[in-house]
């Protein structure tokens, strides 16, 4: 009898410890998630020097340091006046995402439901903050992108949401060259 009570606590302990294992609730399976990943994507690597020569402070602050641009900033209205074309990452220029994909979530950061180029867009868990969220990175630079949700029942064919920083992007208009290597920052 004695032995089946300790039985029971010790079910009772194992059932409140399981449930209290964060990185599943966190984790988000995407179809860029569920690629093997691309081991043919060549790594742009930099010093800290490098990169702050390189980026404007934000750029710097949000790419480098996985810092957030403010809702509905400079970048975010340039965002929204832009046409279509193509976003490549404000560190490496790598091809992230295109104005197909671009949708408007009011939210005050760009969205996007899809990557356009899957393989250099890739996400990881981010436990920071106190919460659980799957944070965007560049597959090339590993610069910090954004973050993605998942189930916020907007009327797109992905039910994700790509909330990336305008300033970790760079926009190529259709009909200009996007660029192969990463540029300087303009002044
Ligand atoms: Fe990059």
């Amino acid at each position: 009898m004695k032995a089946a009570l300790h039985l029971l606590i010790l079910a009772g302990i194992i059932a409140v410890v399981a449930g209290c294992r964060p990185a599943e609730k966190g984790a988000i399976t995407m179809k860029t998630n569920d690629k093997t990943p691309d081991t043919n994507v060549v790594k742009v690597t930099k010093t800290d020097e490098e990169w702050q020569k390189l980026l404007t402070p934000e750029q710097y602050r949000v790419l480098r340091q996985a810092g957030t641009e403010r809702a509905f900033g400079a970048a975010y209205e340039e965002f929204s006046k832009q046409g279509a074309g193509t976003y490549v990452c404000g560190g490496c220029g790598a091809e992230l995402f295109s104005s197909k994909e671009k949708f408007d979530s009011h939210c005050g950061w760009p969205s996007f439901y899809d990557p356009a180029n899957a393989k250099n867009v890739i996400s990881r868990d981010d436990f920071s903050h106190g919460s659980v969220r799957t944070e965007v990175i560049c597959a090339k630079c590993d610069g910090h992108l954004g973050h993605v949700f998942k189930g916020e029942g907007f009327n797109t064919p992905t039910d994700l949401r790509y909330c990336i920083n305008g300033v970790s992007l760079k926009f190529v208009p259709n009909g200009e060259k996007v660029p192969a290597k990463p540029e300087p920052a303009k002044p």
